[in-house]
């Protein structure tokens, strides 16, 4: 056991919570979303948070950990929901949300630290030159940019500019190593796919340039239809039209919109599925027309909306908060699974699921920008009854040509969307040499026998692949 008083006095001057109670708390995320993850990791805790407030004191803080063979595990806004920022070892729970300075802001990007909360980036981008980041995470209001990197994969934005794993989505990381002496490393490139969705085993990122887009005051609006593949047809053209800017589109099934959207439900019609939209001000009259062409009913606008007050943001209806409101409602009936819908035939992919589970499997979709193409992947709620169940479920999927990306697995390579290859094992093997970032996150470094070649499909490719 590491000698904490040492440690502690030799990190005097850094900001540090060794109260248990405080730092269980900043041990966790939102695991609890799934059933098995909950009972994994329901006892994981670290021993300290330290909470860096400069480039100089991580050095600091990363260097005494390397001396006493302390895990160190970063932290943003905690809101990753596979235990992503949970200590599986103990040791100290990096907490980088005071690294928040935004250093400069150029036309197209933005140069900050990467402990700042991505909705305070974009406040500040739009106040100062009317930019935004191109696409955020649901989680905008609590997640960090550098946690939204490192943890996070696209987001509300990404049915125009594609995911994190897109060259030129991620214009430059700075990362520290942990070493001795730790090594201040500036990747760009291709080289970003070390650090980015790497869950900080790689390096802790204390910098970010991100391209920007210009900001609008995008429309919240909710699409009313009969049925759920309505809503997706729906969805998929709007998503296709290449004129109307929209910044988000989620169909989403009945009953989850009437029965767990509370603040939206005095304009929803029960039995209905929607499509939940954003969509640029200039654009709104093509999008009533796309509308009228799809027989659906505009349910809600908010720019005709009497009074917003109260009311969640749209993109908070979608991607993992339509999970939490259904999960908020009812603790014991749902999970929720991350499929990809290859297209071209996407849409069919989606129907023949629909119609496969019923009930069983409710319908939630958003689509985005794919490697050039519309697709639209799922964050479909599961009525939850035995894992065994669960298993069988993510086997059907994926015989039927629609990968799951598990959200009930914390390692990298087993969630799959991260890649692991002899690269990227290379590469930690220089910036952490003793395994002491974020360990039993990354399977390739636990397990020598790994099989790098497991034949999956994954979201963020391996180095080798893209070398
Ligand atoms: P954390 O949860 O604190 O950390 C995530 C990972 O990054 C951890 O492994 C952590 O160790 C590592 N990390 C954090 N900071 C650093 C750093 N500076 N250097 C190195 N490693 C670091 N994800 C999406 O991609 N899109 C979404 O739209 C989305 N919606 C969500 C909705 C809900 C309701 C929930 C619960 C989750 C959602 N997520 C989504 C997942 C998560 O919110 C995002 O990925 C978010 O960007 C994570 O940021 P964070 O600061 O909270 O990171």
């Amino acid at each position: 056991m590491p000698d904490y008083q040492q440690i502690k006095a030799e990190l005097d001057g850094i900001a540090i919570e060794d109260n248990p109670n405080m730092v269980l708390r900043k041990s966790r995320d939102f695991y609890w979303y799934s059933p098995i993850l909950k009972e994994q990791l329901e006892n994981v805790t670290g021993d300290l948070v330290v909470s860096p407030a400069s480039e100089e004191e991580l050095i600091k803080v990363l260097k005494v950990a390397f001396k006493h063979d302390v895990p160190v595990t970063a932290r943003g806004g905690g809101t990753g929901n596979y235990g992503q920022c949970m200590p599986l070892s103990g040791g100290i729970v990096l907490d980088m949300t005071r690294m928040n300075r935004i250093k400069e802001i150029h036309p197209g990007r933005v140069i900050t630290e990467a402990g700042i909360i991505c909705a305070q980036l974009d406040k500040q981008l739009k106040e100062h030159s009317g930019q935004e980041l191109r696409f955020h995470p649901s989680t905008t209001g609590q997640a960090t940019l550098g946690g939204f990197v490192a943890g996070g994969s696209g987001g509300v934005g990404s049915v125009t500019w594609g995911g994190l794993r897109d060259l030129g989505n991620v214009l430059r990381l700075r990362i520290v190593t942990l070493e001795a002496e730790p090594r201040v490393m500036e990747l760009t490139a291709r080289d970003l796919l070390k650090v980015s969705h790497a869950y900080g085993t790689n390096g802790i990122i204390t910098e970010v340039e991100m391209p920007l887009a210009p900001a609008y005051d995008w429309v919240d609006i909710i699409v009313g239809h009969d049925t759920f593949m309505d809503a997706v047809k729906f969805s998929d053209a709007l998503a296709s039209s290449s004129g109307i800017l929209t910044k988000e589109i989620a169909p989403i099934a009945a009953p989850v919109p009437y029965d767990y959207f509370n603040r939206h439900k005095p304009y929803l019609k029960e039995g209905e599925s929607v499509s939940v939209v954003m969509v640029a001000p200039h654009s709104l009259a093509p999008f009533e027309a796309l509308v009228k062409m799809h027989k659906g009913e505009i349910r809600f606008r908010a720019d005709e909306a009497e009074s917003l007050r109260g009311l969640p943001r749209a993109y908070e209806l979608g991607w993992n908060h339509t999970t939490l409101r259904a999960l908020k409602m009812e603790p014991e009936s749902f999970t929720y699974l991350q499929v990809q819908y290859p297209g071209p035939d996407h849409v069919a992919k989606v129907q023949q699921m629909t119609e496969l589970f019923g009930d069983e499997v409710i319908g939630h979709l958003e689509f985005l920008r794919f490697d050039g193409g519309i697709q639209c992947s799922g964050l479909p709620l599961v009525r939850y009854t035995t894992p065994e169940r669960l298993e069988e479920i993510i086997r059907i999927h994926e015989e039927n040509g629609c990968p799951i990306f598990n959200p009930h697995r914390y390692t990298l390579e087993e969630g799959g969307m991260k890649q692991t290859d002899e690269l990227q094992l290379a590469f930690k093997k220089q910036t952490d040499p003793k395994g002491l970032l974020n360990p039993g996150k990354m399977i390739a470094w636990e397990n020598p026998d790994f099989d790098f070649k497991a034949g999956r499909n994954f979201l963020f490719k391996g180095l080798a692949e893209v070398a």
